[in-house]
């Protein structure tokens, strides 16, 4: 499961972080026995749910169902990839990670810290131009108009190009960053024609991008209604850096994060002054996609953050288009979406300064869900009753978007299974349809491949399904007892793991073992990226520790029965189908007591060695 990321490194990293102080650097902890207790940020939560362990060196929140180490708590508290969270827990540490390929020239145009670095010293330098110089008077008039008020020019480092060709190069020049690094972070561009290098944002009003942790990213530029030609576009972005990706960043997530949770929505936008003028105005749950669609990769994102979204498409013809875009996307994605279209001719940010903040939270909590959105947007002019033809086409639609929803099954949230059983029985009374027919025909539009745990969760990893109760107590058994798993490992096959979750864990065992190293808690726990299936360690170190007295007393007996349980599968199986020949009466009557004998006997035996304790 690990990514190819040095395991030396994240051993490093991990022993120099300590778990409490991280925890504790965000989220306020009390000790209570053994563990410090906290409120969990991802849920409103009134009792201390998010367990910090110092022996283990893991977290969890039981309500949310997520927990890890280090890693996975930066992860998600950061909203980062996991080498992102390694090199920012390096960072605090002063580690220095071996750089994967090519050595990366430190302060050059590939070094990611360097292109940070001079992201907030333009950031910097546009910010100050825009409050204090003269000639910026037009840009500040510009954002007066838009109700944009000084604090947040301030909180949010808007800045100010100056319409000039040369002007970020001469001011860097007096010790900023060098121009190969302001090229690389996309401020500098070169022109095709003359390979002259110019600023990429002249005359334009600044809204600097950060990622999650407020760093910023790239820039946002509205040209100045003054500098406005043909030529020139309205919004333009930041190109695409070694440091930004518009399909997985959002305007204003380093704001919104803190007031998203499980109750609050966070509102998708589609401009800067949208997101602003909603947090001027108590909505800073808002965020805004940068000149391009809702995506996936959007959707993965903000399900770090929260569980729903309500998607505020302006009131035109285009915005109502965008909905039905992205609605297959959302249903695949298995997030709570709902859909808030303003009326005509209206942006979030007119709607605020024009009807105020109590009107535009009584549409949020009118906006309709997605699946309700697009059955609306299907039927809209049709004669249900009398023009079947087209009534066909529209249901046939709606199946099709429906069929992109994974097959329910028990890792989807409840919520999400109701709804779609809800949606299959809305269909069929609106359409005259019997729901087996729709279920049918549902079933028909879904791709064969679509299996059950193929799709992906909130973390962007795998889902991990459920051990079964003979793997629980093995792995039990490894995390509480690490020196009984180089002998366990000799004896179970893999094979012999029913669920692809005990395989995952068997072969980290196996080939850390294989490597010579520790098989410990912590150091399985470290090799393992994926958050999902650091969770099902956790757990299974919790639940051992709960059960400490048999599984770690007696670790070694309920291991051989363990492994004699593996070996004895095969005559299992047999026992299985003599039972099966005794159910349907396939038995003479008169060999019928000795069969059972045996049975029971084998069953005795197997118990006994299994869980010489229980009773
Ligand atoms: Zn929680």
């Amino acid at each position: 499961m690990s990514a190819g990321f040095n395991d030396d490194a994240k051993e490093q990293v991990r022993q120099a972080v300590d778990i409490v102080e991280l925890v504790g650097e965000h989220i306020q902890l009390q000790k209570r026995g053994r563990m410090f207790l906290g409120l969990c940020p991802w849920h409103e939560d009134n009792r201390p749910s998010l367990q910090v362990n110092p022996d283990r060196q893991s977290w969890k929140c039981w309500v949310c169902d997520v927990g890890g180490d280090v890693f996975s708590f930066a992860m998600r508290q950061e909203g980062l990839e996991f080498r992102e969270a390694l090199e920012l827990l390096a960072d605090k540490t002063g580690i220095t990670l071996p750089r994967r390929g090519k050595a990366v020239e430190p302060g050059g145009p590939d070094d990611r810290k360097a292109l940070f670095q001079a992201m907030q010293w333009a950031e910097t330098a546009y910010h100050e131009y825009l409050v204090s110089s003269a000639e910026a008077g037009p840009a500040r008039e510009y954002l007066a108009e838009r109700q944009i008020t000084p604090e947040s020019i301030a909180a949010y480092g808007i800045g100010f190009a100056p319409n000039e060709w040369q002007w970020l190069t001469d001011r860097a020049a007096g010790g900023g960053p060098s121009v190969e690094v302001l090229q690389a972070i996309g401020a500098l561009v070169k022109s095709e024609k003359k390979g002259r290098i110019y600023d990429r944002f002249r005359g334009r009003v600044l809204f600097p991008i950060r990622d999650a942790s407020g760093r910023p990213i790239a820039f946002g530029g509205r040209i100045l209604p003054a500098y406005e030609d043909d030529e020139s576009a309205k919004y333009i972005n930041s190109s695409e850096t070694r440091i930004f990706t518009k399909s997985m960043n959002v305007y204003g997530l380093d704001v919104a994060r803190d007031h998203i949770n499980t109750d609050i929505p966070v509102l998708v936008m589609e401009g800067y002054t949208d997101v602003l003028i909603a947090h001027q105005q108590g909505f800073q749950n808002a965020v805004a996609v940068l000149g391009t669609a809702l995506g996936e990769d959007h959707v993965k994102l903000l399900k770090r953050f929260g569980d729903t979204i309500v998607l505020v498409l302006d009131g035109d013809a285009a915005g109502q288009r965008r909905a039905s875009e992205v609605l297959d996307l959302f249903i695949a994605a298995q997030v709570e979406l709902r859909i808030l279209v303003l009326p005509e001719n209206m942006d979030p940010c007119d709607f605020l300064l024009e009807r105020g903040s109590e009107a535009f939270q009584q549409s949020i909590d009118s906006a309709v869900d997605a699946l309700e959105y697009r059955v609306q947007v299907a039927i809209r002019g049709i004669d249900l009753a009398n023009d079947t033809h087209r009534a066909n086409e529209s249901l046939e639609s709606i199946l099709a978007s429906l069929a992109h929803a994974p097959v329910p099954r028990t890792s989807t949230p409840q919520a999400f299974r109701l709804r779609q059983q809800q949606m299959i029985g809305r269909l069929a009374r609106l359409f005259s349809v019997p729901e087996i027919d729709i279920r049918g025909r549902l079933n028909e539009l879904r791709s064969p491949e679509q299996a059950p745990w193929e799709s992906e969760n909130e973390m962007g990893s795998r889902e991990f399904p459920p051990l079964t109760p003979v793997e629980i107590e093995l792995f039990e058994i490894f995390v509480a007892q690490p020196d009984l798993v180089a002998d366990a490992l000799a004896k179970i096959k893999d094979e012999k793991l029913t669920t692809t979750t005990a395989r995952y864990l068997m072969s980290t065992y196996r080939s850390a073992r294989q490597r010579g190293e520790e098989v410990d808690f912590s150091s399985i726990l470290t090799k393992i990226d994926d958050p999902g299936l650091k969770l099902v360690l956790v757990e299974l170190d919790e639940s051992s520790y709960n059960k400490a007295s048999s599984v770690q007393e007696d670790g070694s007996q309920r291991l051989s029965g363990l492994v004699a349980g593996f070996h004895d599968e095969e005559s299992q199986q047999q026992s299985r189908r003599t039972l099966d020949r005794l159910a349907n009466n396939q038995v003479p009557a008169d060999e019928e007591k000795d069969i059972l004998e045996q049975l029971l006997e084998k069953e005795r035996l197997r118990r006994g060695l299994s869980s010489p304790k229980d009773g």
